[in-house]
């Protein structure tokens, strides 16, 4: 394993805050894994893994601790007779390569999740979903070392207990498990119609009319090109805040009220961005994060260097979606502490 030490946490997350970490460890094979807990417990540091930095913050003060990151690749497609195919990838690849690995193999389940920063390690954690297409749909099981135990282990899908932007690793069980690498099982083949709302209307923009994974990856990346930043260039951290869920009566009484409800089977919910937009905020910069004009639920890191500056915006967004609308917004990245 290789050990770096004062590592500037804004050198490894994509919204680019954050001070020193006293160490990073990189795995470079699976038998580093026990090595670097034990690591961090001689020394009496706290542990945060961390993958490409797309969903977490760090803080001005640095992290008194270990950064352990999963740094193992390879990425193994076993195509079967049936026209299904098992795809094993090592966590510290990036989630998009693995995508594109699938789309050149004509394989459909992960084309929909083109271009989401991270790696595959990081992916069942929060079960990362977009335009239709969701992880929990085609994870097969996850390879894990289990700190409780300090054993390795196979998680099935079942035991990630997966639900909208959720599993036990980022909710019940946080910080338990080192995801070492995942198995999905994909199929030739293509999505099924209708897809998403925004999809299907770059497509009648488009006059699109191939509908294979290899296209589907191109017509989403293009989506997201065109309203969210990427974050080799443009700091941010993705969506800031959660939206809003609602039992069905509170639903009901928004409906009533004239706010857009979505009834989809995590439930219903208001979508945090049109608060924002809503709210007048589209656009705004504050303490240096702009309020992303076409997608109001990304925080631009635009001139900021503190972790205070942060606070402060993300106080001000909170402060006037609740004096408008009476919803407190929850932010979604984590933090390195
Ligand atoms: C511009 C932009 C667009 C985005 N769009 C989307 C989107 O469309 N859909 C979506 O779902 N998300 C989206 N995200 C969020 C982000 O891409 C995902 O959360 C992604 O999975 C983060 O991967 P990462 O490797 O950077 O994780 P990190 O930010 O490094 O870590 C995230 C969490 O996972 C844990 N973790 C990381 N690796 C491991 C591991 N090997 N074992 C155990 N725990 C681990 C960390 O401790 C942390 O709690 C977007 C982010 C950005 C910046």
């Amino acid at each position: 394993m290789k050990i770096r030490e004062n590592i500037p946490i804004a050198s490894l997350t994509t919204m680019r805050l954050g001070g020193p970490a006293k160490y990073v460890v990189e795995i470079e094979k699976p038998e580093d894994i026990p090595e670097a807990y034990s690591f961090a417990s001689e020394r009496k540091l706290p542990v945060f893994v961390l993958g490409g930095g797309a969903n977490t913050l760090g803080h001005d003060e640095g992290f008194d601790g270990v950064l352990i990151m999963n740094k193992l690749r390879g990425i193994d497609i076993d195509a079967h007779e049936d026209g299904s195919a098992t795809v094993h990838a090592m966590g510290g690849e990036v989630w998009d390569d693995l995508v594109a690995a699938t789309c050149e193999a004509n394989l459909t389940g992960i084309e929909a999740l083109s271009k989401i920063p991270g790696t595959v390690g990081a992916a069942p954690v929060q079960n990362i979903g977009a335009y239709g297409q969701d992880v929990s749909q085609v994870l097969v099981n996850v390879e894990v070392f289990d700190t409780a135990d300090s054993t390795f282990k196979t998680l099935s899908a079942a035991d990630l207990g997966f639900a909208y932007r959720k599993s036990i690793l980022n909710s019940s069980e946080y910080g338990r498990y080192f995801v070492i690498a995942a198995t999905f099982e994909l199929k030739t083949g293509q999505m099924t119609r209708p897809f998403y709302k925004s999809l299907e209307r770059y497509i009648a923009e488009n006059n699109e009319t191939d509908f294979s994974p290899a296209a589907i990856r191109r017509m989403v990346s293009a989506i997201r090109a065109d309203k969210l930043p990427d974050p080799a260039f443009i700091p941010s951290a993705g969506s800031f805040f959660k939206n809003v869920y609602l039992d069905d009566a509170r639903a009901a009484e928004c409906e009533a009220a004239g706010f857009p409800v979505y009834h989809g089977s995590d439930g219903n919910k208001i979508n945090s961005g049109w608060l924002i937009e809503q709210a007048g905020l589209s656009g705004k910069v504050l303490h240096g994060f702009r309020v992303n004009e076409k997608a109001a639920l990304v925080l631009i890191n635009d001139s900021a260097e503190s972790y205070a500056d942060l606070a402060a915006a993300r106080q001000e967004i909170i402060d006037t979606v609740y004096a408008k609308f009476g919803f407190k917004l929850e932010q979604e990245p984590v933090e390195i502490a």
